[in-house]
């Protein structure tokens, strides 16, 4: 079982979702801490302010009272640090109103409380001995002993963090400590609803980054399924596909031209092999009817040796001449399929073409020709066997396409390290039109006349044409109807 998809699309996706999930959760709680603390930090500066207000009101409570007036209700029922006076009660605070100072100095200590305690602050008032003092009515239950924390003597200051409260106790000078604290409910409340509505942006901005990053994706990815696409039709047989490449610069775009030029020399190559594979077998099909012919013609009743000679020479002919072609198409199968390889030597070149010469000349005396060569001494090196059967092609067509008591001249030459060498004849030439398709297998210009018979194959000049290739020449051919035709061959000289 696979836990990650195959798709690229989904692959990336996850990994961009993931990346971006990431990103944007870290962001979002780092912005939250950050909240968090300024939220805390307002809270410490909401508990401290009182401190200024509260401290010299609480310090003067603990001076003893004028004689000339009445001891004053405690301001609850823990400030017992004062004895409770006969006669009427008062309502807490009224005596400090006065004692305080209250008119004079601004609001009383239970006028701080009281303002302190509308915004949920509660104040504790301990002795030095740790003895509860004064504690706001608002103030927890709980919270009565002296924290351990807490700092004890001179003017000094600690925060702390109890269960649900925030609180700042603060050593005063007088030797007891005050406590100021609140309830962190409404800050935790705050918090609260600010951490869901970052996780709802957060789910917000991840889920459209999926959104955007899977049309993007997909976008991207689109022609990859247009070249999968292409290249099943391919597989099944239709070779004319292409690929439709809209963004040329991209890198799927230069995949496709290049997949598109791939899939335009199969399609050359299939053809090539089609048309050569039937141009071979109708090839072949001609000597084999002929021997087929000749056979039964002599099997069919007793003929005089005289026919039967006949017969047997026709089957001779017809046989050799599937030989021939059967040779031929063995040496361009091998430079199809890459095993044509050359055995190079150094030799001349001069001696190689006086050799073909001397072995073509039967031939043209029978058309009473004549051979003129005009050959330099050249040295290089080239594969003596391949060589000769492409001088002995080009030859033999100068022999056979040439009118009777025509010429032939064969040229060497060497030109700035370039071996060139010309075969001109008298022949009937050749059409420019169909100049070009001399080299083609198969071709024959006048493929009635060659049809069948002794003449040719059609494929003597596309081996002629691999070979000098293979030797890093190329060929060429000129030719004027009615004056005959020049085949030149370019080679590298010493150096290749
Ligand atoms: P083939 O076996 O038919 O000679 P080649 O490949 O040698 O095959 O030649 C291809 C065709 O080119 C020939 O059929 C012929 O029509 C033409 N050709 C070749 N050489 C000459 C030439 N010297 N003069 C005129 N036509 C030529």
């Amino acid at each position: 079982m696979r836990f990650f998809p195959q798709s690229i699309r989904w692959r990336i996706q996850l990994w961009y979702s993931l990346l971006l999930a990431v990103i944007i959760a870290s962001l979002l709680a780092a912005f939250f801490q950050n909240q968090r603390e300024i939220k805390y930090q307002a809270l410490d500066r909401e508990l401290n302010s009182p401190i200024t207000r509260l401290l010299p009101r609480m310090e003067r409570r603990r001076e003893p009272p004028p004689r000339s007036r009445r001891r004053p209700e405690p301001l609850n029922e823990f400030d017992d640090d004062f004895e409770p006076g006969p006669g009427p009660r008062h309502g807490p605070g009224v005596e400090d109103k006065l004692r305080d100072g209250g008119e004079r100095n601004g609001p009383t200590l239970d006028e701080v409380v009281e303002e302190l305690a509308e915004s949920e602050i509660f104040v504790i008032q301990w002795d030095r001995h740790g003895e509860l003092r004064f504690r706001s009515e608002n103030t927890p239950e709980d919270l009565r002993s002296l924290p351990e924390a807490a700092p004890r003597g001179g003017l000094r200051v600690s925060k702390q963090m109890a269960e649900g409260f925030r609180e700042v106790i603060h050593a005063s000078p007088g030797g007891g400590v005050i406590l100021v604290g609140t309830s962190i409910a409404p800050t935790e409340e705050d918090l609260a609803s600010l951490r869901m509505r970052l996780v709802g942006i957060g789910v917000l901005i991840v889920g459209g980054g999926f959104l955007v990053g899977w049309l993007l994706i997909g976008r991207s990815l689109k022609p990859i399924g247009v070249i999968s696409e292409t290249a099943h039709r391919i597989s099944n047989g239709d070779l004319s596909g292409r690929i439709e490449i809209k963004e040329d610069g991209s890198e799927l775009g230069q995949l496709s031209s290049v997949l598109n030029e791939t899939f335009e020399k199969l399609e050359t190559s299939f053809e090539h092999q089609v048309r050569f594979t039937a141009d071979a077998s109708h090839e072949m099909r001609t000597p084999i009817a002929v021997i087929l012919a000749k056979s039964q013609f002599a099997l069919n009743r007793e003929r005089s040796a005289g026919k039967y000679q006949e017969a047997l020479q026709t089957c001779l002919d017809s046989a050799q001449h599937m030989r021939t072609l059967t040779d031929a198409l063995l040496e361009l199968a091998k430079v199809d399929s890459g095993e044509f390889h050359l055995r190079k030597e150094a030799g001349n070149l001069e001696d190689l073409t006086r050799e073909v010469v001397r072995m073509i000349e039967p031939l043209a005396d029978e058309k009473k020709i004549t051979i003129r060569c005009e050959l330099a001494s050249v040295k290089m090196n080239f594969d003596p066997q391949k060589m000769r059967q492409a001088l002995l092609n080009l030859l033999s067509n100068a022999v056979k396409y040439n009118r009777e008591e025509g010429e032939i001249a064969v040229i060497l030459e060497e030109v700035d390290e370039e071996v060139l060498l010309e075969v001109r004849d008298t022949g009937a030439g050749i059409e420019g039109k169909v100049l070009e398709h001399v080299f083609e297998r198969f071709y024959r210009v006048d493929r009635a006349r060659t049809q069948g018979g002794r003449n040719g194959t059609g494929l003597g000049l596309a081996i002629t044409k691999a070979i000098i290739e293979a030797h890093g020449g190329r060929i060429r051919v000129t030719s004027e109807v009615g004056e005959g035709s020049i085949f030149s061959l370019n080679l590298p000289g010493l150096l290749g």
